[in-house]
């Protein structure tokens, strides 16, 4: 099978940060064969490889990237298996995210509305085990299926080999760069079930008179308050939370919230969860800008493009904000965004 390998396109178009250089070589996928047909061209070539879904997550560098960028265009979703309780779905993992949630959304399956309006792929929700709302992929994940790069071959992981934790996985571990994830299966439930306790969901729903929601008012609900404090990438560019929020130990917070009784905090399995925008607002950096970049107004986790922006200034940018939390709270903290150096 022949694919269509083009050469020098400018990557800033296919990142929702609009950062980037240009990939040498860039190829559409839209079927397992021609995935399989450009990693054989590759292989053959030494050319090193790129998975791309929507580019929601991705940071490229200025520079061009000399390797093979496969744009993930793999679509389509079915139902798998189903009993009494619960169902199976199946994504392909170029389908996009939100379109699975409709899916499901459509069809009364309960488990997936609180993921709604999450940018991106099927694909690279496994990868930074996506979240929002109090609930995160690990929570409906059944299992998926990848092409290891090495050597074309498909494996099948389960819940366990993934190793979800907090925005991260095997495939950003140990993993990375080692896999293409083709499919990704869920288990949603048949029975109403919904995760209405985290932040101010059920408020809003109350707000509107609604007691009992159905998800058509869950998923909108979420859609307003998404809409309300992430800027839209095609208005501002950006890639949603820039950083992940920081988890520490519960003497190490008590020190911090002795200094700071104002500091905000979620319990985690871990330790206390401090969430990065309070940090980064305390420095008072909300609203910051530093050349074509800057720390968004009404959110302080999200870094923003106001045009023509080089990687270089957003890392400069990210590095400040990294030294002013960690000069003033001795916490450090980490991208959750991918940064292609
Ligand atoms: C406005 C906005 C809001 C957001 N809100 C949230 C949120 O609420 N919660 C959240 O968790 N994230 C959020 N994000 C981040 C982003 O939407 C998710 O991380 C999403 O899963 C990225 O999907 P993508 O297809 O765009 O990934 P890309 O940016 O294309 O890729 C991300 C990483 O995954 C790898 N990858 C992609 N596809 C595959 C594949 N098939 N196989 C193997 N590796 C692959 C890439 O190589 C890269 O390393 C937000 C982003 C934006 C812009």
């Amino acid at each position: 099978m022949q694919v269509d390998i083009q050469k020098n396109i400018k990557l800033s178009s296919f990142s929702t940060l609009k950062i980037g250089g240009r990939a040498k070589f860039f190829v559409v996928v839209k079927n397992e064969d021609e995935f399989l047909a450009a990693l054989t061209w590759a292989r053959k070539k030494s050319k090193k490889i790129f998975i791309l879904g929507g580019g929601s997550n991705t940071l490229f560098s200025d520079s061009d990237f000399d390797g093979l960028v496969i744009k993930n265009e793999i679509r389509g979703t079915e139902l798998v298996s189903e009993n009494e309780n619960s169902v199976i779905i199946k994504s392909y993992s170029g389908e996009t995210w939100s379109k699975l949630v409709n899916f499901a959304i459509s069809r009364k399956y309960y488990g997936a509305e609180n993921l709604f309006y999450i940018p991106g792929t099927v694909g690279a929700s496994p990868v930074q085990n996506i979240g929002a709302y109090g609930v995160e992929l690990k929570d409906i994940f059944y299992n998926l299926c990848a092409i290891d790069l090495e050597n074309g071959e498909k494996k099948h992981f389960n819940l366990k080999d993934c190793q979800f934790s907090y925005r991260h996985s095997f495939f950003k571990g140990e993993g990375k760069n080692r896999y293409f994830i083709l499919w990704v299966a869920i288990k949603l439930s048949k029975k109403e079930k919904f995760n209405l306790d985290y932040g101010d969901i059920r408020n809003k729903l109350l707000a509107k008179g609604i007691e009992k929601p159905s998800l058509e008012d869950v998923s909108s609900v979420i859609q307003e308050m998404r809409n309300d404090k992430i800027p839209n990438p095609a208005v501002l560019a950006n890639a949603g939370s820039f950083f992940k929020n920081p988890i520490v130990d519960s003497t190490f917070f008590e020190k911090i919230k002795s200094e700071f009784p104002d500091i905000k905090s979620f319990p985690d399995l871990k330790g206390v969860k401090i969430p990065a925008a309070w940090l980064i607002e305390k420095c008072g950096l909300k609203g910051y800008r530093y050349k074509n970049v800057g720390v968004y107004e009404k959110q302080a986790l999200i870094l923003v493009n106001y045009g023509n922006a080089k990687q270089e200034d957003l890392l400069f940018l990210v590095e400040f904000i990294r030294k002013s939390v960690f000069d003033s709270f001795a916490i450090i903290l980490e991208p959750e965004v991918n940064i292609l150096k």
